[in-house]
């Protein structure tokens, strides 16, 4: 059974399509990028699908325990040390100190945070420092569903590439569900099994690529090779750089 589904799904803001008639599902243990040009609705699906957004017409499904979310900027509590924004949704649910300490540990290390960085509050911390702990803010909960707004990039290219295939690793490991926001193609190829294309234009998804292979084992340069050859040859693609361009209703 999908871990998620949307029927048909159509929002606008202000009497403006934004999105028409979305269907699409994901499965558990299964990544999903959606792409888009800027503008073209696609924080808002993402935003339906985790249900901040109730959308005007059509139905989410949701099948899973837990979710966690990864916004394109961090979100951190000012006043909590990195630590403890790390083991905030621990400590809400009521995971034991030990055990909370045990899970921020375990996530710090694997998004390169040291013991220092964790004593520190969010001002103190890099812009790529702080993404980090929303990240393992994310990982701590063990969610069977991840929501992802380009969460990588406040990364510079080396550490985003790492931890993109360690954080993702980990979640596909445990067999959660990912949907994965981003603009660019490259990363859509490397960590996708599908790729989602919405539309310029307001009126839904125009399509979607499976690329050969296994995501996370698709080396850089066949990952760089694949998107350029479906920017080059692919019209699904071909909107993909242009800005906002959309009707009016
Ligand atoms: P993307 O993430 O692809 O850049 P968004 O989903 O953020 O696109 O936005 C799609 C369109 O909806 C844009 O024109 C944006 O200005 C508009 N929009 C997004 N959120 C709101 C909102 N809360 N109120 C009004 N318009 C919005
Ligand atoms: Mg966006």
């Amino acid at each position: 059974m999908s871990r998620i589904s949307l029927d048909r799904v159509g929002h606008a803001y202000f009497g403006r399509t934004v999105l028409d008639a979305v269907s699409m599902r994901i499965e558990a243990g299964e990544c999903v990028a959606l792409l888009g040009p800027s503008g073209s609705g696609k924080t808002t699906l993402l935003q339906i699908a985790s249900g901040l957004v109730t959308p005007l017409r059509g139905q989410v499904k949701r099948r899973y325990r837990r979710h966690a979310m990864v916004f394109q900027d961090p979100r951190l509590l000012p006043w909590a040390t990195a630590a403890d924004n790390i083991g905030f949704g621990l400590r809400q649910r009521g995971v034991r100190r030990a055990e909370r300490d045990a899970r921020i540990a375990d996530v710090a290390g694997l998004v390169d945070l040291d013991h220092d960085d964790l004593e520190k509050y969010p001002v103190e911390l890099s812009g790529g420092m702080r993404q980090r702990v929303a990240i393992a803010r994310a990982l701590a909960v063990q969610p069977d569903f991840v929501f992802l707004d380009e969460p990588f990039s406040a990364l510079d290219v080396g550490l985003r590439r790492r931890l993109q295939q360690l954080v993702l690793e980990r979640l596909l490991g445990h067999r959660a569900g990912l949907f994965f926001v981003t603009h660019d193609l490259v990363e859509a190829v490397q960590i996708a099994h599908r790729i989602l294309v919405l539309s310029a234009d307001g009126s839904g998804l125009a399509g979607e690529r499976q690329p050969d292979g296994i995501p996370l084992q698709r080396d850089a340069r066949s990952a760089f090779d694949l998107a350029e050859t479906y920017l080059a040859t692919d019209p699904l693609f071909a909107d993909l750089n242009n800005v906002e361009n959309r009707r009016a209703v």
